[in-house]
Order: structure tokens, then sequence, then C-alpha cells
């Protein structure tokens, strides 16, 4: 399993994008604005996008990327989220007004992309791998998305404040050999942390005493311009655990 990360910053700047993985060269799981690197090739190969909640951050990159695709593929692109979120894609983006709505382009019978309602622990087989969303604790609703293959298994919480459903997931793998997972803030900023629904490095260092597993973990999402207080926070918060700070570029195999 090779997961190309395509963006996991917090925000945009020069170097920075924000989030989606490239899995295999054939899935995406979120689609924010690291998909528009992607030369029009490489997402002819992408079959199935899985979005973890409806924030721009994670969506952007789809808007634009069944745009430069209308007349150059043969089968629709599977958008993939639990029905809440596709709910709010359908109204808010892909409604006529801020973007045209694909689903229905170049026309209803064979459109671009097609919708596919995700259930939080219901499991998903894509492409010899299985994905399962579990629920988390964010400002809009979210899931993260557990994906095991007989390489290993690899989550990714997607946007997460604590809460014990991402543990309570967590602990119910069998194994968990590298977790992705969101620290937005520094310690100071914790009341925005709280109101936005982002993990900091003593939240974050605090919450894994209740997973069962050590994983590698892989941070993500960090505030432009906060990576380095970031970095200095959490060599004290994560004592124990193996990390690795996330950018854009990296490759997570199992
Ligand atoms: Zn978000
Ligand atoms: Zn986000």
């Amino acid at each position: 399993m090779r997961i190309k990360v395509l963006g996991c910053s917090g925000g945009v700047g020069p170097g920075l994008r924000t989030t989606s993985l490239l899995v295999n060269d054939a899935m995406l799981i979120d689609a924010g604005t690291g998909v528009c690197d992607l030369s029009l090739a490489q997402m002819r190969k992408i079959g199935d996008v899985f979005i973890t909640h409806s924030h721009l951050d994670h969506v952007a990159g789809l808007a634009f990327m069944a745009d430069n695709l209308f007349d150059l593929i043969e089968r629709p692109v599977r958008i993939h989220a639990t029905a809440v979120t596709l709910q709010t894609l359908r109204d808010h983006l892909f409604n006529w007004k801020l973007w045209p709505d694909f689903s229905e382009l170049p026309d209803k019978s064979n459109p671009l992309i097609t919708w596919h309602v995700v259930k939080p622990g219901v499991p998903d087989r894509v492409n010899g791998h299985t994905l399962t969303a579990f629920d988390v604790l964010h400002t809009v609703p979210g899931v993260g998305y557990a994906l095991e293959g007989k390489e290993g298994a690899f989550a990714f919480s997607g946007d997460t404040y604590a809460t014990d459903d991402l543990w309570t997931a967590l602990n119910a793998l069998t194994r968990l050999d590298s977790l992705m997972i969101d620290v937005a803030f520094t310690n100071e900023d914790d009341e925005l942390a709280r109101v936005s629904r982002h993990f900091t490095p003593q939240l974050l260092g605090q919450e894994l005493r209740k997973l069962r597993h050590k994983p590698k973990l892989y941070l993500t999402h960090h505030k432009p311009g906060c990576e380095e207080d970031i970095a200095r926070e959490t060599r004290k918060a994560l004592k124990g655990w193996r990390y690795k700070h996330l950018r854009r570029g990296d490759v997570i195999s199992l």
C-alpha cells in the first residue's frame, strides 16, 4: 500500500496544500488543494474518492478535478462520503450556483461523478483493500477512515477533537501500523482548538493514552506559521511515540 501525501497543511501558501491522500494511484482520501498538482493522466486513474467531511480544505480539489476530467473518462468517478456530507456537497458546492452538478453532466445517464453513501462501521472493499469509516468530532459531521490490507493497517483521523468514538474505533482494529492524525494548533491556542474541533499537541498526547496500539504517528493539518511551535511542543507531548510531521510529497508505505 502506497499512500502519497498530496497535501496535509491546515492552509495554503508556497509549498503548502490542503488535505488529500493518493492511495496506490487509484483512490483519493479527501480532495483538498493537493489534488490540483496532479497531472491529467494521474487524475484519469482515480476511480474512487472518499471524503471525511464537507469543509472546503478537504473538497476544493474535487471541484477542479471533475471539471478537468470532463469528456476525458469513460466511467464515472465514485464519490464516497456519509449521507449528510454528500448532501452538503450537493446542496452547497455542486449545485449549479457555486459549481456545476457533475453528477448530471454530460447527461444524467452518463455522469462524470456518482454519489455513494458511506456508513461508519460498515467496511467497503476498494481495490483489494478494506476501508471503514469511523465517527470523529468536528464542527461539521465528520469521519476518519481505516484502510486495511494484507500489508498492514493505516488510519486517518480526518479533522477531529478529542472524542472516545475515535479511540473506540481504532482500538477495535486488529492491528494499526500507521495513524495520520490532526494536530492543527499550538497548546496556547487550546480554546481555538476546542471551538474549531482540532487537536493541540498536549491534548493529543493525553488522548493517545486511550489507544491500545502503538502505531507510527503522522501529524497533519498544522496551521501555516505554527509548524515550528507545534514541533517544539510535540517533542514534549509525544515523548515515547514514533512520529513524523507530514509534508506534501511524503509517502507512507505499508
Ligand atoms: Zn474541517
Ligand atoms: Zn481541515
